[in-house]
């Protein structure tokens, strides 16, 4: 509630956080996604209590964190939350078990007890044939797996993960980004994921927070984010985007691109000043000699194959726009362009809008 961090040394201020509210949900995904230096880190580790906020509260389970003392808030901490970080921190003179065990030490578990959870843990990340190696013996995903069993083990309330992904490989990334899915659910714990990667955040969250400057931008679920991004910002990191400066004529009608669209928006007014945001899967091109009247026209500047689909730029004017489709159509074609008008997301200005964006570009 209302935290705010700043960092002082002897010469900077920098402003970590400013007045973020963020309300997280027992037993949801919630991604925390924003560029490198917007704060994530910093806000994980406030709500993992590893640091303090300069202004503002964290309030787990009904309890003010603030008031405890530090012995109890450690105890607190160790008791209800867990932590995976991008870097493993493993024991290297410990094998798998062992270190995996290792925080039940501190629990006052049996050596019984500490063996049958340890090794259940490590049968649900997949290591039970890795469980006598050291870390040195493991690959980059194995020593991964391993500090999640390590934290997973605890059954903490709640798992703070910082790009815990972030070390490895692609192809691998997207394996544990199920493996971490699946441990989510079974577990039921509540997991706080950081991550720069827009893809990871879409696909493994109940809800994603969008941060930019030490502010939560947007907060919803993935289809939220990405089919209705509240600011050019938003829209812009979470994926590809044609952002443009438009005018929103009356309610439904909205002009960009020297033509007059119709679209479901209402509510800004005549003649508003407004950014219009369009997926590159949702602009159609139609041949230059297609009946439709009314609609921009272009010429197919550039032509890319993603496998998928064809990446297109369409030159209008001033303006470039990127195209998605599985129909290719060569460099210098003439085309016309269509939108449907549920897809044609319209915002008020902010400070990210295109022609401010370009207004700072001249000045640079
Ligand atoms: P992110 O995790 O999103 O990359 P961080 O939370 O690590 O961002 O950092 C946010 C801002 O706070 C950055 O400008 C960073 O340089 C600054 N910062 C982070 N930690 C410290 C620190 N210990 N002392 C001073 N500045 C810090
Ligand atoms: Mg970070």
């Amino acid at each position: 509630q209302g935290v705010t961090k700043i960092y002082r040394t002897k010469e900077i201020e920098t402003v970590a956080l400013e007045g973020v509210n963020l309300d997280v949900h027992e037993g949801e995904f919630l991604s925390v996604m924003g560029p490198s230096g917007c704060g994530k880190s910093t806000m994980l580790n406030i709500m993992g209590l590893l640091d303090v906020p300069t202004e503002g509260k964290v309030i787990i389970s009904e309890q003010q964190t603030q008031q405890m003392n530090d012995g109890a808030m450690a105890e607190f901490r160790n008791r209800m939350l867990g932590f995976v970080f991008q870097s493993f921190h493993l024991v290297h003179s410990l094998n798998v078990l062992d270190n995996v065990e290792l925080p039940l030490l501190y629990r006052k578990c049996s050596e019984k007890e500490r063996r049958e959870l340890a090794t259940s843990v490590l049968e649900r990340v997949g290591l039970s044939h890795r469980m006598k190696h050291y870390p040195s013996q493991l690959s980059g995903g194995q020593c991964q797996r391993v500090a999640i069993a390590r934290a997973v083990v605890l059954q903490p309330k709640v798992l703070l993960l910082d790009e815990p992904l972030g070390a490895l490989d692609l192809k691998l990334r997207r394996e544990m980004q199920l493996e971490l899915k699946r441990i989510q659910r079974e577990s039921g714990i509540t997991f706080i994921f950081v991550t720069h990667d827009q893809e990871e955040a879409l696909t493994m969250s109940d809800r994603v927070a969008v941060m930019s400057a030490g502010h939560i931008l947007q907060l919803g679920t993935p289809e939220d984010i990405y089919n209705e991004p509240q600011s050019a910002f938003v829209a812009d990191f979470i994926g590809d985007s044609d952002i443009m400066a438009g005018t929103m004529v009356r309610d439904k009608l909205v002009r960009f691109l020297g033509c007059d669209f119709p679209c479901v928006d209402t509510g800004f007014g005549e003649n508003a000043d407004v950014d219009v945001v369009l997926r590159p899967e949702d602009v159609k091109l139609k041949p230059a000699d297609d009946p439709v009247q009314g609609v921009p026209q272009g010429v197919v500047e550039s032509l890319l194959f993603k496998g998928v689909h064809y990446e297109m730029k369409v030159r209008v004017g001033d303006s470039v726009l990127l195209v998605h489709s599985t129909h290719a159509r060569p460099v210098g074609t003439q085309v016309k362009l269509t939108v449907a008008p549920e897809d044609i997301q319209v915002m008020r200005k902010s400070d990210y809008s295109p022609d401010i964006l370009k207004r700072h570009a001249a000045r640079v």
